[in-house]
């Protein structure tokens, strides 16, 4: 048996493993690919933390991780469009391809929707196994560590391109990994004035980085209603949550202008207060957001990158994998960016 090694949550209970497991085999329809790059997402952050989210969703052991980008080593027998040597990343949302969502081209709400790396096997490792349809082939513009994020760039191009935004008057609440690459793409998408908040000055510098108008951090008690006076404007036309907290949800609401859409990606506790007479008087529009369109959102990330955009602010850390606990652990801290990992 070939083994190879892989960054494993082997126990349920706080920390990751570096351990040896078995090189993975292609079935009919699968891409095995060599990881050059890994990102730590949020996500990865709860798993090794071994939050309440994560002991109800991980089943231990398993090899984690979801962002990356590498070169295909193996297909099976079905895969006709992409050869061994291409230099790929991948879609990790795996939709079934049965359910009535998939069957009419919406396969981003498809209902049997299975995580890489939260469900199944993942990407820390030397090698990890996708099926052919997720594979994305990367145009030679598109630098490494760049197509090593395109999975939370995603989600940023998802939530933040739900609305038209030429002209329009942007606030992001929640200027972390994913909100500071919403900052950017709103900018290159148009918009007038981009407001960022956030609670950590470092991450407010990068979203600076990346283009915003203003930023703001809540925490110093700064206040986005100034902002808004400061700017001249009624309120903002778009808004963009990607904080999860109720706090900035309630924030965002009480500065909205009236007729006004907001995208929700930060995962918002159930139990809060939702301002909702506030929400129907202001007449505004609401959208929940889940992952990455398939296949439209990938297409729009290859554009905006050929295009000039760019991600360069948001990565701030790499480390060799084997030195991955340093970036855990900057992870941790909140005083980062992207941080990669590479093999
Ligand atoms: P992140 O932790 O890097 O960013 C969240 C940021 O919000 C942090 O920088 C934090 O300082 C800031 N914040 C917290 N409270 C705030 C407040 N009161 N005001 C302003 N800012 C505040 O997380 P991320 O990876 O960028 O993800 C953003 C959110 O999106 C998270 O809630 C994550 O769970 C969620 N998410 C959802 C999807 C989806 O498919 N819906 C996918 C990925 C991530
Ligand atoms: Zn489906």
């Amino acid at each position: 048996m070939h083994v190879m090694k892989a960054l494993v949550k082997a126990r349920p209970e706080r920390g990751l493993w570096m351990e040896e497991v078995p090189v993975p085999e292609p079935g009919i329809n699968d891409v095995i690919i060599k990881v050059k790059k890994s990102a730590i997402c949020g996500t990865d952050l709860h798993i090794y933390l071994w939050d309440e989210w994560a002991a109800k969703t991980i089943k231990t052991p398993m090899t984690i991780g979801h962002e990356y980008m590498g070169y295909v080593e193996a297909v099976g027998k079905g895969v006709i469009t992409i050869k061994p040597g291409d230099r790929v990343t991948g879609e990790g949302h795996l939709a079934c391809g049965r359910c009535r969502n998939c069957r009419r081209g919406k396969k981003h709400v498809c209902e049997n929707t299975v995580g890489i790396g939260v469900n199944i096997d993942g990407s820390f490792a030397e090698y990890v196994k996708v099926p052919a349809e997720n594979v994305i082939l990367l145009d030679d513009r598109i630098p490494d560590d760049w197509a090593a994020i395109m999975d939370p760039f995603g989600n940023a191009t998802h939530t933040a391109l739900s609305f038209p935004l030429i002209g329009e008057d942007v606030l992001i609440t929640g200027a972390g990994l994913i909100g500071s690459m919403a900052v950017a793409i709103a900018k290159f998408a148009g918009a007038r004035y981009v407001v960022a908040s956030d609670l950590s000055d470092f991450r407010l510098g990068i979203a600076e980085k990346m283009g915003a108008t203003r930023v703001v951090n809540p925490s110093r008690g700064e206040k986005i209603s100034d902002v808004v006076k400061d700017l001249g404007m009624r309120g903002f036309d778009i808004g963009l949550e990607m904080s999860g907290s109720p706090k900035a949800f309630n924030e965002m609401i009480g500065n909205m202008y009236n007729g006004s859409s907001i995208s929700l990606l930060g995962i918002l506790p159930s139990d809060f207060k939702v301002p909702w007479s506030d929400i129907i008087f202001k007449a505004i529009t609401m959208k929940g957001i889940y992952g990455r369109e398939m296949w439209e959102t990938w297409y729009k990330m290859e554009q905006m990158i050929i295009g000039g955009i760019n991600l360069d602010p948001v990565i701030t850390h790499h480390f060799p994998v084997n030195e991955f606990q340093k970036g855990f652990d900057i992870m941790e801290s909140g005083n980062c960016g992207k941080v990669i990992l590479n093999w």
